[in-house]
């Protein structure tokens, strides 16, 4: 990404420098195939199995912005059109007395599988043997390593993510308003309440839609079982049917 944004520029002074021999006519020509090309290269990028897995540093990338403090944790990254989306509708919220935090966004390969191989070896999951039993009960609330939808930048977690806070006065009002209004700002609950497979629901699960859309699309059509591994219990992967059960376990909505 920074490549191709430095080549854009670097043309682009070349033409500055340069204009007095050029026609308007060229310079606009070769602007617009400039944005051509970086809109190209860019979608091709955030279609590539490295961006789908979670394997390329957020950190570094343009594309993606790091959120304030004052709206989430420390380091909490996403794509610049998810937290534009998200600036939106924290504003709408505010005016319904809810203040929205984002918890978790952008997670890498390695970051999942941080998180993945704590729980593997947690005192609650280490006495379990039988490697698939572990595997399922792990993938009640967490993703494996290149399988999960925080790889995208386009999915956080909001506020408060224990269960039992949603039975709570605050958590009813705050999911209520998110089920009534996230919509009308691209975002929607992927994890929702009746699905026949997939992770548990989670109220504080939103996606943005009008980019997760397509990157799920993508990673339907570019990732196999093959590419599911480097983790502990990758190989019960494909017995499980983890990508058909899983990845594709979602609302509707977000397909
Ligand atoms: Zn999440």
């Amino acid at each position: 990404m920074f490549y191709y944004s430095t080549f854009v520029e670097y043309v682009l002074c070349l033409c500055l420098l340069n204009q007095t021999r050029m026609k308007t006519i060229q310079l606009i020509t070769l602007f617009g195939l400039c944005l051509a090309f970086q809109f190209c290269s860019n979608a091709a990028y955030s279609q590539s199995k490295d961006f789908l897995m979670g394997k390329y540093d957020y950190t570094k990338d343009t594309s993606f912005v790091k959120v304030p403090t004052q709206f989430a944790r420390s380091n909490v990254y996403l794509k610049k059109e998810t937290y534009q989306a998200f600036l939106r509708m924290r504003a709408a919220a505010f005016q319904s007395g809810i203040d929205l935090n984002i918890i978790s966004g952008t997670r890498s390969f390695n970051d999942q599988r941080s998180k993945w191989e704590s729980k593997w070896f947690a005192s609650e999951f280490a006495p379990i043997k039988d490697s698939q039993q572990k595997v399922l009960k792990l993938l009640r609330w967490w993703s494996m390593p290149g399988t999960s939808r925080h790889h995208w930048g386009t999915d956080l977690d909001l506020n408060n993510m224990k269960p039992a806070y949603y039975q709570t006065t605050a958590g009813k009002k705050l999911y209520n308003w998110l089920l009534n209004n996230a919509p009308k700002f691209g975002f929607q609950q992927p994890f929702c309440a009746n699905r026949t497979s997939g992770y548990q629901e989670e109220k504080w699960h939103w996606s943005y839609v009008p980019l997760s859309r397509n990157y799920l699309k993508a990673y339907i059509k570019q990732v196999s079982y093959a590419d599911i591994n480097g983790f502990k219990g990758a190989q019960n992967a494909k017995d499980l049917a983890l990508i058909s059960n899983w990845v594709l376990g979602v609302n509707p909505r977000c397909k």
